[in-house]
């Protein structure tokens, strides 16, 4: 009787999980990484702010979305004030 060959899957690759970026550069300012996004997945709301001159903005947000998501959203709306 032939053995069953062994069916064994090869062990999952681990990925490397790398940390969403959630600091950005600040449109109104121009300070690298000054910008802090805060996500309330919860709420759908998410807040972006400039730790340096305190601009700030706020839009909703739904599952997929990401902190540069956010902070795309923000630039775009001030270019569209501007
Ligand atoms: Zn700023």
């Amino acid at each position: 009787m032939g053995r069953r060959k062994s069916n064994r899957k090869p062990p999952p690759k681990r990925k490397a999980v790398e940390p969403l970026p959630v600091e950005f550069n600040c449109p109104f300012c121009n300070h690298e990484g000054s910008c802090d996004v805060t996500m309330d997945r919860g709420r759908r709301y998410a807040k972006i702010a400039c730790r340096v001159c305190f601009e700030d903005f706020q839009t909703t947000i739904h599952f997929l979305t990401e902190p540069i998501d956010v902070y795309n959203d923000w630039i775009d709306a001030c270019e569209t004030a501007n």
